[in-house]
Parts: C-alpha cells; structure tokens; sequence
C-alpha cells in the first residue's frame, strides 16, 4: 500500500501543480461561510450554473449573519432556479442555527460539522479540510469515479458496502499533510481528466498503474446498483388576472418546491383525451363553482426534476364576481419578488408577466 500510495499522491499533486487549471472562485478560500456556500450550492449542480449563484449570495448575505437575519423568501428567491429547495432551506436553518448556537462560527472539526442540517459527510469534510486542513477525505462523485478506475474495485458506490470501501481508500490514499490540495487535486482530476464518459486516458499521468485502463474496463467503472426510477406527474395551474393582480399561493406541504409560489395547482393521474371535460372537473374540484369562465389553456409545460418529470397544462380562466375565492393577489409588477419554480416563469415569461 506504501508504494500505491506514493505513486498515485506523487502523480496526482504533480499534475495538479502543474497541469490543472480548473478555475473556481472559491479555491483556496479559508472562510469556512464561503466553502459550505459554495459546497452546498455544487451538490447536484455544474460549477458554470452554481457560480452566478455563488456570487448573488455572497452580494445579498456577504456574511452568514446576513444569511440568518433574511427572511425564508428571500432566500428561496435568490435560489430560484437552482432546484433542489431544500438545500436552500437547510441553509437557512443552519445559518440561523450557527448564528444562534454558535456565536456565529462554524465547528472546526468535521465530526462536529457533521451536527449541522444539510452537512453530510461530503460537505463536513470539505470545510474540515480546505479550510481547517484536518487529513479527511472528500468522497464525491469525481472521486469515486477515480478510485474506481484506478483501483479497480467493482463494488457499487450506492450501496452501504461500497459506501465504505470508497471512503476508506480515500483516507488511505489521502495526503495527510497536504488534505486541502490532496482533496482539490483529486476532485478536479475527475472533473477534467477521468471524465464519466471519455476520460482522457492516453495522456493520463495515472494511466501505468490504472487497473481499469491496462484492463481494458474503464467505461464499466464505476458500477451503480440503484437506477432511481423517476415517476411522471401531471398537473392542470389556473392562470387567473383581474384587477387586483395574477393570483398565486405558496406551496406549503412536504412536497416537491415546499416554500415557493405557484399559480393555483390540481394534479391529476394524466391527460385524458376529452381535455376540456377534465379541465372542468378540475376547475369544479378546485373552486367548488359551476360559473367558472374557461378562456384556453397552454400545450403540456414539462420540467425534469431529480426523480419526477412534471407537465403542467396552464388553463386561462376568469372567476365570476363577486367571488370569495381565498386566493392571494399580487401585481405583475411585484413578481419578481417571489420564488416560483422554473416551469411557471417559463409560462409567465411567454405570457409577458415575468420580463427578467
Ligand atoms: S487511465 Fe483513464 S481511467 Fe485510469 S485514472 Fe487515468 S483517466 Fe481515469
């Protein structure tokens, strides 16, 4: 193992030193706010999307007491369109959390970082080591994708198994003098060179003692167990406008967008060929009113979302009045204040009311 070890660290930090120049704004930054930013912002996101972000919080919340004293909308609006609200939420929590509890600093030990909501094992060890440089390894996709390849190990990575033996090598392999850049090298070494589809093998430095490759079984690594199968789901929204606004409500239950706003919502089971008649049955479970005027609806809107694809038909319609239809109204003009999911200001945009 010495001699593995030596081997795969001397080439990885030489060819970080010298050949990676994978920009990031927040490489080599010690302020742990900034890390867990940006390292809660990357989960499930590219880097290009996640930096416009990344400064738009930094310019909102420049500090993690700025971030706790916001309001719960204000934050979901400035993640609008991130996906993924739960993130958001959590740090939020957090940020209040360590406001709070923690007179404003973060823990500096990933064993106690690991304590705080939305931290797992990824993130704790990020900040631990970037910024406190504890000698943890960092176990994400990208490094997974390496050790597999490199070590040749077949056992799935989304199994409890293979959970293990992944962050085991890692800590093995990890240099624990240099954690920080031993951890940086490593993930941009699998964003850049041993990409999931076309590594660059031929001018890998790591290519001699790569088992996959001299194996010829780099594109069958890494092996994955669990296909999340993804379920479709389809809504009718009720575009209505009149005097007093455009009516939207916020979503309030344990579900997809929790905490956002969207144009009144019935989901069915799927479209049925009769469309009109199904949109009156929704109209009629949605408003308990037979006197609703139904003006015209969009195509099908779709949007993927990680394990859902949702279609959405936006149906145009105008209440009678006088109506006491509990919705809340907002001007067009004020939109921009709330956090709606993409797909409605895909819609709204087409129909002029959202110009951003
Ligand atoms: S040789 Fe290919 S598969 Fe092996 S580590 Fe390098 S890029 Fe990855």
């Amino acid at each position: 193992m010495k001699n593995e070890k030596s081997i795969f660290k001397g080439a990885l930090l030489t060819w970080h030193q010298l050949v990676n120049k994978r920009l990031m704004p927040w490489k080599g930054i010690k302020d742990p706010y900034k890390v867990w930013l940006s390292e809660i912002i990357l989960q499930q996101t590219r880097v290009e999307q996640g930096t416009k972000y990344y400064h738009d919080f930094l310019r909102n919340f420049p500090t993690i007491n700025d971030l706790a004293s916001a309001s719960e909308d204000e934050v979901l609006r400035l993640w609008q369109g991130l996906g993924y609200y739960s993130r958001a939420r959590n740090l939020h929590f957090t940020a209040k959390d360590i406001v709070k509890n923690y007179k404003g600093q973060f823990p500096q030990s990933f064993i106690e970082l690991l304590k705080l909501k939305g931290v797992g094992r990824y993130t704790a060890a990020a900040i631990a080591s970037f910024v406190y440089k504890e000698p943890v390894a960092v176990v994400d996709g990208n490094v997974i994708r390496v050790l597999s390849r490199y070590l040749g190990i077949d056992t799935p990575f989304d199994t409890g198994k293979g959970r293990k033996i992944f962050e085991n090598k890692a800590n093995e392999l990890l240099d624990k003098e240099n954690p920080d850049k031993f951890n940086q090298a490593i993930m941009d070494f699998g964003a850049t060179v041993c990409k999931p589809k076309k590594p660059s093998c031929e001018v890998c430095p790591l290519a001699l003692n790569c088992l996959a490759y001299n194996e010829y079984r780099v594109s069958s690594l890494p092996v994955r167990k669990n296909r999340v199968q993804s379920r479709s789901r389809y809504f009718f929204a009720f575009h209505i406008e009149n005097e007093k606004g455009l009516a939207i409500e916020q979503r309030t239950d344990k579900d997809i967008w929790q905490g956002l706003y969207q144009l009144p919502l019935q989901e069915v089971k799927s479209y049925e060929t009769n469309l009109s008649t199904q949109i009156e049955r929704a109209l009629w479970l949605t408003f308990q009113e037979n006197d609703i005027n139904y003006l015209a609806h969009s195509p099908v809107f779709k949007q993927q979302l990680s394990h859902q694809k949702i279609h959405i038909i936006f149906v145009k319609i105008a209440l009678p009045h006088p109506f006491n239809d509990g919705l809340n109204y907002t001007y067009t003009r004020n939109l921009t204040k709330f956090a709606l999911p993409k797909i409605f200001i895909l819609y709204l945009q087409g129909k002029s009311l959202i110009l951003d």
